[in-house]
Order: structure tokens, then sequence, then C-alpha cells
């Protein structure tokens, strides 16, 4: 059962994520400042934090940094405002792996959280070697994929597109996830590159297997 420290002072915006989580199946704990969340994220107990920027005590920055100085690798998802581009920047140059514009739907967190804490089991533990979502195989060791037994030839960046789709396959994601995930940091947000390697992927894979949803994203469908 995967952990969760929630630090928001705001108790309407906690709860809201507290009682999402909760029926999810996650176990949380909330903490309204800066200092007591710093404190708890180091404390070993859990294994994703949702950070607000501006808290009491000290802020989401102050906070992300002195976990980082302190040697947590603990996934951290970054709450900010939507139309600040510069909290965004900090919070990932501060080594956030993640950040949710504020005000969002319960249903996009959830999926950066399942996300983040996937990919953090895969780090530590050992890796699912073979990946196979309908007709799509892909071998994580050999760097091989099939389509339908066939075999198909994926640039390495298409390679890792294939694996974020695969690892969420049936979740929605955004462009903006599959950029941070798939190019870094080093995106420009109004870049079509994810729409055209979609693109690719499609022709490779067949035209059913990524759906486009409509002002969100796209999303790997199972096949089922
Ligand atoms: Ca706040």
């Amino acid at each position: 059962m995967a952990r969760v420290l929630i630090i928001e002072d705001e108790e309407r915006i906690s709860s809201f994520i507290a009682k999402g989580l909760k029926a999810d199946g996650y176990t949380t704990t909330t903490v309204a400042d800066g200092i007591a969340g710093l404190d708890y994220s180091l404390s070993g107990d859990f294994d994703l934090v949702i950070l607000d920027i501006n808290l009491p005590g000290l802020n989401g920055y102050e906070v992300l940094e002195q976990m980082r100085a302190s040697g947590s690798g603990l996934p951290v998802i970054v709450l900010t405002a939507r139309d600040s581009v510069t909290d965004t920047v900090t919070a990932l140059e501060g080594g956030a792996d993640d950040y949710m514009p504020k005000p969002f739907r319960f249903a996009e967190l959830l999926a950066r959280v399942r996300l983040r804490l996937r990919q953090t089991s895969d780090q530590v533990s050992a890796r699912e070697d073979l990946l196979e979502v309908g007709s799509v195989r892909l071998d994580r060791r050999t760097r091989e994929a099939t389509s339908g037994g066939r075999g198909v030839e994926l640039s390495a960046r298409e390679f890792k597109l294939a694996e974020i789709f695969m690892l969420n396959a049936g979740l929605v994601l955004s462009r903006e996830q599959l950029l941070s995930h798939v190019w870094g940091y080093d995106f420009d947000p109004g870049s079509n590159v994810v729409d055209v390697y979609v693109g690719y992927l499609r022709k490779k894979f067949g035209p059913g297997t990524i759906a486009t949803v409509r002002g969100v994203g796209y999303r790997f469908d199972t096949g089922r």
C-alpha cells in the first residue's frame, strides 16, 4: 500500500486530495506547514509527496531544496498555479518529479501519482522486462518491439514513449506529462513533438493503439 504525504495548508484542497487517494486505496498523511512537511518527508515513512508552493514556515521550493540536499530521492509532485510558468520551471529545476497546475481534476492528479509510484517501483525492484498490451510487446532488455508478432523498428525516443504509454495503458496522459517524461525538462510547452511521435507510433503499431482524448491528451488502449 503506497503512503502519500500531502503538504498543503489549504484544508479544502488537502482534504479533496486525501479523500480521493484514500478511495483509491492509498494511505495519506496531511501536514499544513513547510517545516513539519520537511520533517515528515525525511522520516522514511512515505512513498511519494504532494507539495504545495505557498506554505507557512518553509515554502514548497525550500522544502524541496532541503529534501534533495538531505539526499531524499522521494518522488515529489508540486502543486503549481496554472498561470505561473515560473512556478513550474522553478519546481522542476529544484528537483520536483512532476507538477500539477491548480485547479485540477482529481483524475489528473491520480494519473500522475500512479505514474510516479510505478516509476519508483521500477527503479527499486526488479524491472518488468516484458511489457505486453493488446498486440504490442516491448522487451525492455533487448529493446525489441513487436506488433501482432511482427518486428517493429523503434528509435530510442519512440521506445521510451511506447514504454510510458504501455506502463500506463488505459490511462490518459497529457502532452505535458509525455513531454516531461520522454523529452525531459528541456522542452517548449508549445511544441507539437508529442503529436508527431504519437503519429509515428500509430503508424508502427496500428492506428487503433493510441487514442486521442480531445483537449486532454492520449491513451494507449488495452485492446480489451
Ligand atoms: Ca498554499
